[in-house]
């Protein structure tokens, strides 16, 4: 096993409050994390830590064995410039509850916009693996569409093509389905799990056990900023060893 991502002993406090308390989590190459956990367990907290949006106050995050947001001299960490952190943030693709995609740009637009802007691929190259993402996530056809002309679902979906375009390593997703109408929640599902088959690493924050089950191979339960348990599905979802587990799973059910 290769390891994609590694956290080890990670902490953050917002004004004094802790909302991660010693967080470890280890992230096979090609696997799917799925993290459950109640409303304020710091699971976006955690997310955000992974990419450095957030900065952790303690604790260290290795993305493919390289160190995010600090670099190592002589035992030392040393906080990397901005826009190198920015360079390695390219590299973790996000995905959040809101689209949050280019309103006054098209689909196609809104694919090709940081391939061509950040990583400076030529647009004509930038286009046409967007095509190919597109098509991957349903929506060939729609590339002139802007996401106001489109559903949560398919806006959603467009989120994670706009992603993939960055070639990440591994694919962060923020309860990718919580803002969508029920009957919008299965197609992004389905493209999520189409990308988990194709061998992508996922850390997935969710609500939707059912697809936790499915397709994660390790379900983690955060509670109060701690892993209170981690393992297959089958064990933690099914034959979870922990009472808060239990308590938890028995009120999202
Ligand atoms: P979850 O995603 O599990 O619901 P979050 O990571 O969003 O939890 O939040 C965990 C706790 O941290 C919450 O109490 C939240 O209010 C607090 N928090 C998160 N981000 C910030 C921030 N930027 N400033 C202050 N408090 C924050
Ligand atoms: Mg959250």
């Amino acid at each position: 096993m290769t390891v994609a991502v590694a956290v080890t002993d990670l902490h953050k406090s917002f004004g004094g409050t802790p909302v991660l308390r010693g967080v470890d989590l280890s992230v096979a190459r090609g696997s799917v994390t799925c993290v459950i956990g109640p409303s304020g367990s710091g699971k976006s907290t955690l997310l955000r830590c992974l990419n450095h949006l957030e900065k952790p106050d303690h604790g260290e995050i290795e993305v493919d064995g390289v160190l995010v947001g600090y670099r190592r001299h002589r035992g030392k960490l040393y906080e990397l410039k901005e826009k190198v952190i920015a360079g390695q943030r390219a590299s973790i693709g996000m995905v959040f509850q809101g689209f949050h995609l280019f309103g006054h740009l098209t689909v196609l637009e809104n694919v090709i916009e940081a391939p061509v802007g950040v990583l400076g691929v030529p647009r004509g190259e930038a286009v046409e693996s967007a095509a190919a993402l597109i098509a991957r996530v349903g929506l060939a056809g729609r590339e002139g569409a802007y996401p106001r002309q489109l559903s949560g679902g398919q806006q959603q979906r467009v989120a994670i093509a706009r992603a993939l375009a960055m070639r990440p390593k591994v694919m962060l997703f923020d309860e990718p389905t919580s803002a969508l109408d029920p009957e919008l929640v299965g197609e992004v599902l389905e493209v999520m799990k189409d990308l988990a088959a194709d061998g992508m690493t996922m850390i997935v924050v969710t609500h939707e056990i059912g697809f936790a089950r499915s397709v994660a191979d390790t379900v983690v339960f955060l509670d109060e900023g701690s892993v209170v348990e981690s393992g297959p599905p089958g064990v933690v979802l099914d034959a979870p060893r922990h009472v808060r587990t239990r308590e938890f799973l028995a009120r999202v059910r």
